[in-house]
């Protein structure tokens, strides 16, 4: 069950796994649990520790309880992990990925005014699939000169992220889903990803629109004309590129929310790291990891909250008075999130 809760005579109460995670990420938990609770919503925290501290005392910078927790509550909130160096360590990203089956991997990318970039008026979803294609990992030399590496493209997988695109804009009321490939030239590969997208489309005649673009005419056309364009649906490679190019048309990675989302369970978090540099201070941007937290307030079908957190963080970013550094401001960490969370209670 996706936000597993208790329900009582007059609230329901959802269990989230909180992951704190590394570097500024405790300080930007703390803020988004600050913005989520002036919400009225009730939540249930299920504190984790990942990460640095946890590879001392336990071995690992991700153990099995963490993942047993986000089994539990079906949803999480985690803040950036500092990837261990020159260890064995894997990533602890990729393995919760993998351990959850987080298939599709989200992230909105829209304008916001008091944030500088070039555009006023992008509004995207990107939903890339996150299982397979070249990220698959298999790849070897091939003597000592030459190296390959395997995409893997199926159409389950494909299908089922096309679904997830069509549903998202269903359910948020978005006009179309463009399919992004490279059919052209990888017939077989990217043929079958859109042919997937195609027909799980036909499903969808009349309630959403449907186009596809080869990826380089996409990028193109994103820098041109971003605001053409609404949910897009891509392979994992071509969606981990347009993704960031999506974050770069908004502002930049302080701004970007994201989600992992699975069949039974969902992970959301900002698209930046640990910024180390600033762990502890009081200065970091807390609005992707905020806004992560409404993403996840989407998802348990919290729609009304989740629109009021990012109208109050959209609002709080406007006035410019308490933005914080990157954004051109003063205020710390917190100062931030309790001027949205104000706004929040008072929508
Ligand atoms: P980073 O995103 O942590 O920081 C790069 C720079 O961006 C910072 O120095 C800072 O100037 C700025 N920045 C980032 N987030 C900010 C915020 N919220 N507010 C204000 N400024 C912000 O990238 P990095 O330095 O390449 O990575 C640091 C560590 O984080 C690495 O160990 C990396 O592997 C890890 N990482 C983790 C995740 C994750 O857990 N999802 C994602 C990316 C990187």
């Amino acid at each position: 069950m996706i936000g597993a809760h208790r329900e009582s005579r007059t609230l329901v109460t959802y269990a989230v796994t909180l992951i704190p995670g590394d570097g500024i990420g405790p300080e930007l938990a703390d803020a988004t649990v600050v913005v989520l609770e002036a919400t009225g919503i009730a939540f249930d925290w299920d504190v984790q520790q990942a990460g640095e501290a946890t590879i001392a005392a336990e071995g690992t910078p991700l153990p099995d309880r963490v993942i047993d927790s986000i089994r539990r509550t079906g949803v999480a909130i985690k803040g950036p992990i500092t990837t261990p160096v020159g260890s064995g360590f894997r990533s602890v990203n990729v393995a919760l990925r993998q351990a959850l089956e987080l298939y599709a991997n989200v992230r909105p990318a829209r304008s916001m005014v008091g944030v500088q970039s070039r555009y006023t008026d992008v509004d995207l979803l990107i939903v890339r699939e996150n299982t397979e294609d070249l990220y698959a990992g298999i790849e070897h030399r091939v003597g000592p000169d030459a190296a390959e590496s395997i995409k893997i493209i199926t159409r389950a997988a494909s299908q089922r992220i096309a679904r997830y695109a069509f549903e998202y804009a269903v359910r948020n009321g978005r006009q179309k889903v463009t399919a992004v490939h490279k059919a052209n030239i990888m017939k077989l590969t990217d043929g079958l990803f859109l042919e997937s997208c195609q027909q799980v489309a036909a499903d969808y005649d009349g309630r959403v629109a449907f186009e596809d673009r080869i990826v380089d005419n996409m990028c193109m056309q994103l820098v041109q004309k971003p605001e053409l364009y609404d949910v897009l649906v891509l392979p994992n490679l071509y969606g981990d590129i347009i993704s960031d190019l999506a974050a770069g048309l908004v502002g930049g990675l302080g701004v970007a929310p994201g989600a992992n989302i699975g069949e039974r369970a969902a992970v959301f978090e900002a698209v930046h790291g640990s910024a180390p540099k600033y762990a502890g201070q009081n200065k970091a941007n807390p609005t992707a990891l905020i806004l992560s937290g409404a993403l996840m307030l989407r998802h348990i079908g919290e729609t009304d909250a989740a629109d009021r957190v990012e109208a109050a963080v959209r609002a709080v970013i406007a006035e410019g008075k308490t933005t914080t550094y990157d954004l051109g401001g003063s205020a710390g960490t917190r100062q931030f999130a309790e001027a949205v969370a104000r706004l929040v209670q008072l929508a």
